[in-house]
């Protein structure tokens, strides 16, 4: 039997992958396609749809249903748009679904995705940082099995299958360093838009192409590891990698450490997911250890990168804090790109909004639900759209 697959985000970076990949394993021929959501690129989303026989395409964007219904006419793909039918749709049962829309938007296709779903391929991270114990709680109830997506979670997967977490001393999660690694914080505070999405090894999204350049991106992997392997935020470790080719590493009690390797390509993890519990060829570059010159090490210079310690400092708060560290990322980054505020003022403005809502963060839980949770995201929006530097 064909396996069910519904894609979330299919129109992104992870989404276009994730659509290569199962193009380039038989397409409709090898899997019931019934899902594929976007946003505003409906006429790639029509394409994919049609490539892949899917049953439905879903725009989050309501402006865009006629539209996508012009593209999808005569090819029998039914349309639908915005967030109700997003998450009507994530709540069909398939056996593999990938959530890979960007931001806190996920965060409620992921839940429903989390209920029906028999796998959840999970590159949103903002849904475990910003509801890890609910997204947890829900996959638990519903038998769903959890996968990572992100490479750094996808190799500590699976350098720790075959071995017992309880053992683990240490989690060590490589980081690129961004594009401004060896910028000066002069340098850095006056860095243009162009700059902070030019990523050296990672081809991805213009948004997490950003969260790199100031290390939000590990900042939230940071709690997404806390959450996904239920490990104390202390043993978890942030190393400087500038080629990207170790994605991460597990340090057990007895000193030895487990990499995974392989070259900075988003297929391979995605590949991972996409098969597991088998193992298929992958169109990622195979590594040449004669050409690989060196592998180089440095710790993060958290004076350039505050982020890393906004990420410790939400875990210290505990609740929702991961939330609120979310919302106020996302909107620096609207702020950012919009060149209302500078690059440095991003991580300001997060501490700001972090400290100012901590009482209410510490006191709420994600088990409390989806709303509660958007709440706390509106509120810290809101307060994050009016922070000012000083
Ligand atoms: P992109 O920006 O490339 O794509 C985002 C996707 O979400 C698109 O399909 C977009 O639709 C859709 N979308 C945007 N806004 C909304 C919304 N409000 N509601 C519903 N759908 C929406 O992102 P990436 O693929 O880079 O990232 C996706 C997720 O994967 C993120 O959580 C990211 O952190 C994570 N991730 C990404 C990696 C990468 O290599 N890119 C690596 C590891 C994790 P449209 O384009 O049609 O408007
Ligand atoms: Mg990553």
């Amino acid at each position: 039997m064909r396996k069910s697959i519904s894609i979330f985000g299919s129109t992104g970076s992870i989404g276009c992958n994730t659509v290569d990949l199962l193009v380039r394993q038989g397409g409709a021929n090898a899997y019931n396609v019934k899902v594929l959501s976007g946003a505003r690129n409906v006429e790639l989303l029509a394409e994919q749809a049609i490539a892949l026989g899917a049953d439905m395409a879903v725009t989050a964007d309501e402006a865009s249903f006629s539209a996508l219904t012009a593209a999808l006419v005569g090819s029998g793909i039914q349309a639908a748009a915005g967030t109700q039918a997003l998450r009507d749709a994530a709540f069909e049962n398939v056996d593999w679904a990938m959530s890979a829309i960007v931001g806190s938007a996920g965060l409620a296709p992921t839940l429903e995705m989390a209920k029906s779903a028999k796998i959840l391929a999970l590159a949103n991270k903002e849904s475990l940082v910003c509801a890890g114990e609910l997204v947890k709680a829900t996959c638990k109830k519903s038998g769903c099995v959890l996968l990572p997506v992100d490479s750094e979670h996808s190799a500590i997967f699976q350098a720790l299958s075959g071995n017992d977490a309880r053992n683990l001393s240490r989690l060590i999660l490589t980081a690129s360093g961004g594009p401004f690694r060896e910028w000066s914080l002069e340098q850095m505070a006056t860095a243009t838009l162009a700059q902070a999405v030019a990523h050296p090894n990672w081809d991805m999204g213009q948004r997490i192409s950003i969260d790199s350049a100031t290390m939000f991106n590990k900042a939230l992997e940071i709690i997404e590891a806390h959450q996904l392997f239920d490990i104390e935020p202390e043993k978890i470790e942030v190393v400087v990698h500038p080629q990207s080719i170790i994605h991460s590493m597990i340090e057990y009690k007895d000193n030895s450490i487990i990499a995974q390797l392989g070259a900075p390509d988003m297929r391979g993890a995605i590949g991972f997911a996409l098969n597991w519990p088998e193992r298929r060829a992958l169109p990622v570059e195979k590594l040449d250890f004669g050409s690989l010159s060196r592998l180089d090490f440095t710790h993060p210079d958290e004076d350039k990168f505050p982020a890393l310690r906004l990420a410790r400092r939400a875990m210290e708060i505990g609740g929702v804090a991961g939330a609120v560290l979310n919302a106020a990322k996302e909107t620096a980054l609207d702020r950012f790109i919009s060149g209302d505020i500078g690059f440095l003022h991003m991580a300001q403005l997060v501490e700001n909004v972090l400290e100012d809502l901590h009482l209410i963060a510490n006191t709420t839980s994600s088990l409390s639900g989806l709303e509660v949770v958007m709440e706390v995201d509106h509120e810290a929006r809101g307060r994050g759209r009016v922070w000012s530097p000083a």
